[in-house]
């Protein structure tokens, strides 16, 4: 059997680590391993300052590529329109406080009042470094939404029950995993990456 390529990922939620390892999964076959923080020893809070979601997965996968795998680093948020495209890289501490879903989807709703472009997107930037230095691989996805008034639903997480997907008639809080992940912008990013890692590393015939 073929050596599985081992990834650490720039996280130590478990449940992040397993989801994502089942994607790629299901993407590529098994043939990734992917790690957490915690699994390779790196204890160090990596700071994420960076102005875009883009810098910010490269930061995350340049520190997980210290522990001398592969690093792979993701950052994702929601940006809205008539917002100047806020919350942005500050969603998850929108409110002031780093992951208080409730406060922030409040938040966001007060911002909103009265405004009549409510367009949003979710976006996520993936990035893989390698420890030798070569050139990272860069990955990201998006999907169009609008925010409603008050929240529908109770699945998902953070602005998931403000997120309305018209072409299915629901919020994303109302969508099961599998339906999330064929549409959402990590979804669609972890399959623009899986492509890209595959050609980069040999698995499939290059396109052109
Ligand atoms: P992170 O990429 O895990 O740091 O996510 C940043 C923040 O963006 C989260 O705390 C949420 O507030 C928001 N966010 C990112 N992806 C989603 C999503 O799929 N649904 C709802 N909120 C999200």
């Amino acid at each position: 059997m073929m050596k599985k390529t081992v990834i650490v990922l720039a996280s130590r939620n478990r449940k992040k680590v397993a989801e994502l390892q089942r994607l790629l999964n299901q993407e590529l076959g098994e043939v990734i391993e992917l790690k957490s923080l915690d699994d390779v020893g790196i204890t160090d809070e990596i700071e994420e300052n960076g102005t875009t979601f883009a810098e910010n997965a490269l930061i995350k996968a340049e520190a997980a590529a210290k522990s001398g795998y592969l690093g792979l680093g993701d950052d994702s948020g929601l940006v809205v329109t008539a917002l100047d495209m806020a919350p942005g890289v500050y969603s998850a501490r929108y409110a002031g406080v780093h992951g208080d879903d409730e406060a922030n989807n409040r938040l966001l709703l007060e911002n909103m009042k009265g405004k009549a472009d409510r367009s949003a997107a979710f976006v996520c930037a993936l990035a893989c470094a390698f420890p030798d230095g070569t050139v990272p691989i860069r990955a990201s996805g998006a999907v169009a939404g609008e925010i409603l008034c008050a929240p529908r639903g109770e699945g998902g997480f953070g602005y998931d029950p403000l997120f309305w997907y018209d072409p299915l008639g629901k919020t994303f809080a109302e969508l099961t995993q599998d339906e999330k992940n064929s549409i959402s912008h990590r979804g669609a990013a972890v399959r623009q990456f899986a492509r890209k890692f595959a050609r980069r590393m040999g698995l499939v015939e290059d396109e052109d």
